[in-house]
């Protein structure tokens, strides 16, 4: 708790005080102002931190598979999350599930499409 300069207005003398009242200057919360400030700076850590494959809580990259799931368990810290490279993978693995999806869908028509030609040969052949 101090009096510091307004981070919105710059008017000096002004309280971070949570129960402070609004900047005499510009009438913000300061409080509440750096606190979001903390905020905002801390998620863009965690980006950056997950981006490049640590925990977004402590930025260790002291990880773990968590078995059974495309996440990731931080050793340091025991958060569980997903990393850019876990998203990747998980990418991965849905696309080529679809692909494989496509070819079994299409052999199983092209297997139908045989059937039924035979099937229609053979009544030609008992009709003719
Ligand atoms: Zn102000
Ligand atoms: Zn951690």
């Amino acid at each position: 708790m101090a009096l510091i300069k307004c981070p919105e207005c710059g008017r000096a003398g002004v309280s971070d005080h949570p129960t402070a009242k609004g900047c005499p200057g510009c009438g913000i919360n300061v409080y509440k102002y750096l606190e979001r400030e903390k905020y905002i700076k801390r998620r863009k850590q965690e980006e950056i931190w997950k981006k490049e494959g640590k925990c977004p809580n402590c930025g260790s990259d002291n990880l773990a598979n968590v078995e059974d799931s495309y996440k990731s368990r931080c050793k340091k810290c025991n958060n569980i999350f997903m990393t850019e490279k876990d998203y990747e993978i998980l990418g991965k693995i849905v696309e080529r599930r679809r692909k494989e999806d496509i070819v079994r869908r299409e052999s199983m028509r092209h297997d139908y499409d045989r059937w039924h030609e035979e099937r229609m040969e053979m009544q030609r052949e008992m009709y003719d």
